[in-house]
């Protein structure tokens, strides 16, 4: 359903008015196109303390395709009541992995309180972050302070800009994560902490513009919704994409299918031998990509719902993933260097009204992740992450009544809802093998939702 006050928000008398009334006012995200595949313009590489990783965070924001400057008085883009919105930083990183203590924060507000206001529409602000220290607390109190900074500036922020904290051991292996967050990819994601675990740098032969050729990926629940959509981006990026979805979607199922070079698999995921019988359709090549995306809801109040709203839910959204996860893992069906994206929610994280049944589902999804994650990663060698959608536009929030739907469409930082195509391009970043130091991790794709944050 079409979002008519963004529409209107976009033309001079809607600016004019929901300003003067004091209304949100969200930008039209830049999102991917074909046209328009890069963020384009100046890159403003700042550093908070001494950094370690200075050197290598350069050369890798030299191949992006913004033109990055260490020098924020060298460029125009620094005055802000002056210069043209063209001229502006597209992005800001700022290097604070160095800062292992407090008086040391006061570098970070030095560095970005000059240059906040400049950042060009659609742009985005990067913080990078070491991990939390478990041994030395000035440290972890210092770092854990990013976090609240990073928060709190992606609300401030406005104008479709994001803000996120990306806490790495190594700059290479953060190459992928720094490439999706610097581009319209990541238009929906803000006030995320992403940690980059691993310390291996991608493949010298990586193609960044094809970071999932010669992969094979199956999404369930691809006959349509965010599951297409899943299946629409990793094909454009690469892969050879089998979908699955319930036998009675299999005219839709094959559409997609067809239209992406794909495979269709229609299979009731909850199935008993499910994974057996994606093990034998995927065979020998076996699978790089496993995107667990099918999911349901049967919303009630608990005291209103019967087992027959309860049960099914569990089996679908959460059961079948654990089924099917172990089952493909200790077949040797997933691939070494594969990944695995499951589908949690923000209700799994905030609750929800008439959601005790989903809600459990999707918490649960995110207690797979962090569980299973270190030793799918030793044992099998693959990496497991989930995303974390919040408000997005599909046929099942469609259905919301029309005065929630617009508080789930507002109440985030980009006041927007979000698209399949935003869950999908995240689920493709985490689905690369070039990301395969990013594990464990639960990555919302909300607009930074109120709920839950
Ligand atoms: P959707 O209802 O449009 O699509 C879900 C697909 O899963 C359907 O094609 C359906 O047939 C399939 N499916 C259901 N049961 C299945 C089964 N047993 N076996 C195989 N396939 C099955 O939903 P959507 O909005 O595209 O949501 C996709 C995922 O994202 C779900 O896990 C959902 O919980 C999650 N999510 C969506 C939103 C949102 O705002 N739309 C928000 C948070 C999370």
């Amino acid at each position: 359903m079409a979002d008519r006050y963004l529409n209107f928000t976009g033309t001079a008398p809607g600016r004019f008015l929901t300003r003067r009334l004091g209304l949100p006012q969200p930008s039209a995200l830049r999102r991917w196109s074909p046209e328009h595949p890069h963020l384009e313009g100046e890159l403003l590489h700042l550093t908070a303390g001494e950094s370690a990783h200075e050197a290598e965070v350069a050369s890798i924001l030299a191949r992006t395709h913004l033109k990055p400057t260490s020098d924020p008085s060298s460029s125009p883009s620094t005055s802000p009541s002056s210069s043209p919105s063209s001229s502006r930083p597209a992005a800001v990183i700022l290097d604070a992995t160095g800062i292992s203590d407090t008086p040391a924060l006061s570098d970070v507000h030095a560095a970005l309180h000059p240059v906040v206001r400049s950042v060009a529409e659609n742009g985005r602000v990067v913080v990078l972050g070491a991990p939390v220290s478990p041994s030395d607390h000035h440290q972890a109190a210092a770092q854990q302070a990013l976090e609240g900074f990073v928060r709190s500036l992606g609300k401030e922020l406005g104008r479709g800009r994001t803000a996120t904290l990306v806490r790495m051991r190594s700059a290479a292996a953060a190459e992928s994560t720094l490439r999706f967050l610097l581009s319209p990819r990541s238009a929906y994601v803000s006030g995320q902490v992403i940690e980059v675990v691993g310390e291996a740098g991608p493949d010298a032969a990586c193609d960044w513009d094809r970071p999932l050729s010669g992969r094979t990926a199956l999404v369930t629940g691809a006959a349509r919704g965010i599951g297409e959509a899943v299946a629409e981006v990793l094909a454009r990026d690469g892969a050879q994409v089998v979908v699955l979805d319930v036998p009675s979607a299999q005219a839709d199922l094959v559409r997609v299918a067809d239209r992406l070079g794909g495979t269709a698999l229609p299979l009731d995921i909850t199935a008993d031998d499910a994974g057996e019988r994606i093990a034998s359709a995927l065979a020998p090549g076996g699978l790089d990509i496993l995107v667990h995306n099918a999911g349901i809801t049967r919303d009630r109040k608990l005291a209103n719902m019967p087992a027959d709203r309860w049960n099914p839910v569990m089996d679908v959204n959460l059961t079948s993933v654990l089924r099917t996860t172990d089952a493909l893992l200790k077949s040797g069906t997933l691939n070494r260097g594969g990944s695995i994206v499951a589908t949690a929610s923000i209700a799994g994280i905030a609750g929800n009204v008439g959601q005790t049944n989903y809600a459990a589902s999707k918490a649960g999804i995110i207690g797979l992740v962090r569980s299973l994650a270190p030793g799918a990663l030793a044992e099998y060698g693959v990496t497991l992450n989930a995303v974390a959608p919040g408000f997005i536009e599909t046929k099942m929030t469609a259905a919301v009544p029309l005065f929630i739907r617009e508080a789930g469409r507002r109440m985030n930082s980009l006041a927007q809802g979000g698209l399949p195509v935003d869950v999908a391009e995240t689920t493709a970043w985490l689905s690369a093998g070039a990301s395969g130091g990013v594990s464990g991790q639960v990555v919302r794709v909300c607009g930074q939702s109120l709920l839950g944050s």
